[in-house]
Formats: C-alpha cells, structure tokens, sequence
C-alpha cells in the first residue's frame, strides 16, 4: 500500500473508515440517558421446573414511626445504613414467581395491580409480558395470603380477571378468616379496609375460586406449608423435582436486612407479632440447615438467596449468582 499525504486523500480514509463505523459512534453525541429500569425477569431452575421471577416493581417511602412494633426508629435506621441504604426512607420490592411445571404454568401471588400513578408497582404483566409469557398461558395462579400486595393483582383496572383461564388457589384457612364476617366487624376501623379489599378480589369467582389445605399438592411438585402469624393463614410453599428443592416462604419476613439479620424485630404488617417471629426462626432453622434456595417476596430483586446463620440466632441472606445458563 502507498501513502498517499495529500488531503484528499487523508479525507477518503477517513471516510472508508467512519463508513465501517469504527469511528463513527464516538464523533457524535454520546447514548442518552434511559433514565428507567429495564425489564426485572430472572430465571433459575428447579430440578425440571423452571423459575421466573417477574417483579411487580418495588415502592419506596418515608420510614414509618413504627415499621418496627418493638424496636425504636433510630436503630432501624442504622439496621438499613448498614445495609447501604437510606435511614429515611425504605424501599420494599415486591416479587411474584411464575412456576413452569412441565405440565403446569403457576403463578404465586399477584402483585399490586395496576393504577399505581408513580409506576412504581404494577409492572407484573408488562414483566411477564418481557419474559415471553402470555397471561392467558397461566394455569394455576396460587395466592400465599390475602394482603393487598399478593392479591390486588389477580385483577385488572376495571376489574376483569388478569389471568382469565387460571384456576385460583388459596388457602383454606386465610379464607375463612377473611371471608368471616364476624372477624370483619370485630377487626378495628383500620383493617376495615383489608377485608372488603379481600371481598372485593374475590366476589363472583364462582368454580374458578378453590380452597388448598396443606400438605397436599397444589400443583405438581408444589407443597404448601403453613407458616402462620404475619397473617392467620398465612401459606409457604415446597417445590421439589428430582433431588432439586426450593421454598418459597411468602411473607415469613419483610426485608431481610431487618428481619432475616433480626428475627426478633416484628414488621409492622404482622397480625400475630409472636407468632409470626416462631413461625421465622423454625423456617429459618430449617433453611440455613438445609441449605435450600429460598424465595422471598419482599427480598431484593431477583428475590432467591440462600440463609445462613449469623450468630447463635440471626440470619443473613447470601443472593443467587446471575447465570447465563439453566
Ligand atoms: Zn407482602
């Protein structure tokens, strides 16, 4: 090759050049800003099952006074900067799971629902819809417990079914104290609220609505255990394939740098505080004896980590690792 110094012939390199745009990109302005999150899907596997965590979003607000019942604002607030996060202001996330049986597609828990005016929340069916999943595809929707936040979901803005060919599983005793009216007239003026929510989701279901006991299979290879106190019927759930385990533990705790550092701390959304810290350590004990992969609601998005004991009776969250292949 000659080289050839005159101008002209510099520019026409040039030109060859930026025509393979090798040089092109950084002579012209730099890639905008995205200034949003992109889809929250991850995907893990069970044995045969295969896992997806499609988030609904997670909310961030001002510390309640009492988020903790029985510990004073200001060491929750070193709890939280501990773990790298704000003493002021929280942020809960918010996971449901979808479940690919092989035979089955299940869904636990529902997420917010949409009408959430900062999108903070309410992302599960544009998630799902990220992940290559047609709501229509769902089988088996599998509800944990009848808070707002696992059940709000199960319908669309003007109150159609989100997932209008799935069967819907709850659990017996969550509807029997919810659906009481009795319980609903004896509940203070503040939980009024919860109970015509619950009334509201669930009215004219019809045959579609079925009531799940425990220890028997709510699909295949899914168990539920009870897992009492954050609500009466509070559920978790078993999946096993193979010699492959998981547990999905619902709402056994909120965030798991209080409450997994701190099982004695009692969340403020726990109905029977005692209860609800027994029901935790047993599960706890369990799992970091086991060394199972659990799921958690509320955990940090993808929501699956392993608990290992810290101290004679705290735990820690150890997360998945992200992995290209299943
Ligand atoms: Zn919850």
């Amino acid at each position: 090759m000659t080289i050839d110094t005159t101008r002209r012939g510099a520019l026409a390199t040039l030109g060859a050049a930026a025509a393979t745009s090798i040089l092109a990109p950084a002579a012209f302005a730099a890639a905008p800003i995205a200034g949003k999150q992109a889809a929250g899907v991850y995907r893990n596997r069970i044995g045969d099952m295969e896992i997806t965590i499609v988030t609904d979003g997670a909310r961030t607000m001002a510390m309640p006074d009492t988020f903790v019942r029985n510990v004073a604002k200001e060491e929750v607030g070193k709890a939280l900067e501990a773990s790298a996060m704000s003493a002021a202001r929280m942020t809960v996330p918010y996971n449901p799971m979808l479940v690919n049986t092989g035979g089955k597609l299940v869904l636990v828990d529902t997420g917010n629902g949409q009408g959430d005016a900062k999108g903070e929340v309410g992302l599960l069916l544009p998630n799902m819809t990220a992940a290559g999943v047609d709501p229509k595809q769902v089988d088996i929707v599998v509800i944990t417990h009848f808070h707002g936040d696992h059940i709000l979901g199960l319908r669309m803005a003007d109150g159609s079914l989100a997932f209008p060919n799935a069967e819907v599983k709850v659990p017996a005793a969550e509807y029997a104290f919810w659906m009481s009216d009795d319980n609903m007239a004896k509940a203070p003026d503040a939980m009024k609220g919860a109970f015509a929510l619950v009334r509201r989701i669930f009215k004219d279901m019809g045959d579609r609505l079925t009531q799940y006991a425990m220890d028997k299979e709510v699909a295949p290879g899914m168990t539920p255990f009870a897992t009492p106190g954050h609500t009466p019927g509070h559920t978790s759930l078993a999946l096993q394939s193979g010699n492959s385990r998981m547990l999905l533990q619902g709402d056994v705790t909120n965030i798991p740098a209080l409450f997994l550092r701190n099982p004695g701390w009692h969340v403020m959304f726990d109905m029977d505080a005692a209860k609800a810290e027994e029901t935790r350590r047993r599960f706890y004990d369990r799992a970091s004896a086991d060394k199972v992969l659990v799921g958690g609601f509320h955990f940090p998005f993808p929501a699956l980590g392993y608990v290992e004991k810290d101290g004679a009776s705290n735990f820690r969250l150890v997360p998945v690792v992200w992995n290209t292949t299943l």
